[in-house]
């Protein structure tokens, strides 16, 4: 399989980037049992707003190497109920082409996830089914469908069958990344990115099998330029559908696309959330589905000790910072501040007082904040210091200490509980112990007792100045 990601053509110009004033006004909010206080049993998708969707996703898919586990049952509900219901726990009952099989074990997967279990045989089955399917980011979707189009592909046959969207360019690079690592010994099959910038002339005879890309430029590229026929597509992909749906536009496009597709076509749809308004356009887009589901693991403060240390101002917290950070051994810590200003601030005093940190900001673009996240997790700076465009998304896995140099507030100036949740939560199951310390002026004491008050939890006062009330405090 070629490695060569243009299909021939110059680099790209722009991204197709959902617009996030389109975004707000479809509202995935509105159509949502969103739990607007936040508790620990929020839903899954009430929290978009805050950072731009495709952006994050990217990010989670730049930073994350292995599987997020999950303890739930995948949910199945079947198109056809009396059929049978088959899950499979090696990649070899799936009776997949040797090449293909070899890549995935060059991969390193050794048996399919959760969600592949079940997924794999429905979409591999003949006569094909079409599947709507929702599990959290890094469950294994992008690999599951990667394998069903590479296996569903004839080689000899050299024209596009199939299509695959994304929401953004950088997505849909991604994908085509895993096709060609999954199908690094399927050597005629290949695949073309349908993006902004890859400009292929009107009539180009497209022989690449698999083709990648944003609704817009497929919808040129079937509509205007002639380039792929959609009616000899027999696979056809919708990714990160939440994401597309945030933009009317997308959701508009991909519906024109996916009219235009033959009977036979088999049709499938991820995404990481499902709220109602996914729900309705997933129903309108795949007909006759089968859907499975795969319930994300709960945040809990449970496994956490929280601590909060009085401060009169800035400085005076910082002071306090150095004082938990001398008296402990922590491996690494993540620092929340409010501001953009207040984590550079803090990132240089920490500098020049010799500690290594690391400084995540909404002004870096994904692919460095990816590298910022890298690092921290191969341990090469101990600290990492962010704003809430960091509160979730990031999992580091070896972090056990929180600090909140600033409380989360939202506009009204009130706590903001999924954000206080985010930051130091951790699922039950897998979470181990964690420490939070919040940082908190004498004012924003009352605020601090409504977090406390909320999640029901014990946030005990701590002492900087008693270095052996800090050596209490067991890791
Ligand atoms: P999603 O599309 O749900 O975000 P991915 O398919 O990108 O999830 O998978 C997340 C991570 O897990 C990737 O690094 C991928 O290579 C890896 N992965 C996927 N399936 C398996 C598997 N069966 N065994 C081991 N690792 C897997």
């Amino acid at each position: 399989m070629a490695s060569e990601p243009w299909g021939g053509d110059a680099g790209v110009a722009e991204s197709e980037r959902p617009n996030c004033q389109q975004k707000s006004l479809q509202g995935i909010k509105s159509s949502t049992t969103a739990n607007v206080g936040g508790s620990i049993n929020n839903t899954e998708d009430d929290d978009e707003n805050i950072v731009d969707l495709a952006a994050n996703s990217l990010l989670n898919k730049l930073i994350r190497q292995s599987l997020v586990e999950s303890y739930h049952q995948v949910e199945v509900l079947q198109r056809d109920p009396s059929s049978p219901l088959y899950s499979v726990k090696s990649f070899e009952e799936l009776r997949l082409k040797e090449d293909l099989l070899k890549g995935i074990y060059v991969m390193g997967f050794n048996r399919p996830s959760k969600i592949q279990e079940m997924a794999l045989p429905m979409i591999l089955a003949y006569p094909p089914q079409n599947l709507i399917a929702q599990s959290q980011s890094g469950t294994g979707k992008t690999a599951a469908f990667v394998l069903a189009m590479l296996s569903r592909v004839n080689a000899l046959e050299l024209f596009p069958q199939c299509l695959c969207l994304a929401p953004t360019y950088e997505l849909a690079l991604q994908i085509g990344s895993v096709v060609l690592q999954m199908g690094r010994f399927c050597v005629d099959i290949d695949v073309m990115y349908a993006i902004r910038g890859n400009r292929i002339p009107r009539g180009t005879n497209i022989t690449k099998q698999i083709v990648i890309g944003t609704p817009g430029t497929v919808l040129d590229w079937c509509f205007k330029k002639n380039l792929i026929d959609l009616t000899k597509i027999r696979v056809f992909v919708l990714d990160e559908a939440d994401v597309m749906i945030a933009t009317q536009g997308f959701l508009d496009q991909s519906i024109r696309i996916q009219r235009a597709l033959p009977s036979g076509c088999q049709m499938l749809l991820f995404s990481a959330t499902f709220g109602d308004s996914l729900w309705r356009f997933a129903e309108q887009i795949i007909p006759d589905p089968n859907v499975i589901k795969l319930r994300k693991e709960e945040l809990t403060l449970d496994n956490i000790r929280q601590y909060y240390v009085l401060c009169e101002d800035r400085r005076d917290k910082y002071e306090a910072l150095c004082n938990i950070y001398g008296g402990l051994t922590i491996a690494q810590a993540i620092i929340f501040c409010q501001t953009r200003q207040d984590a550079k601030w803090l990132s240089v005093q920490m500098a020049q007082d010799g500690h290594q940190v690391s400084l995540l900001s909404g002004e870096l673009t994904v692919d460095q904040r990816a590298s910022v996240l890298q690092r921290f997790r191969d341990g090469k700076e101990k600290v990492l210091i962010t704003t809430n465009v960091c509160a979730r998304g990031i999992d580091v896995k070896q972090v056990t200490v929180v600090v909140n140099f600033d409380l989360p507030l939202n506009q009204a100036q009130e706590p903001d509980y999924k954000i206080y949740l985010h930051r130091i939560g951790r699922t039950g199951r897998f979470g181990k112990k964690g420490f939070a310390f919040n940082m908190i002026e004498v004012d924003k004491l009352p605020l601090l007792m409504k977090i406390q008050d909320h999640f029901n939890s014990n946030i005990k006062r701590l002492n900087t100045e008693d270095l052996d009330e800090i050596e209490k405090i067991e890791f």
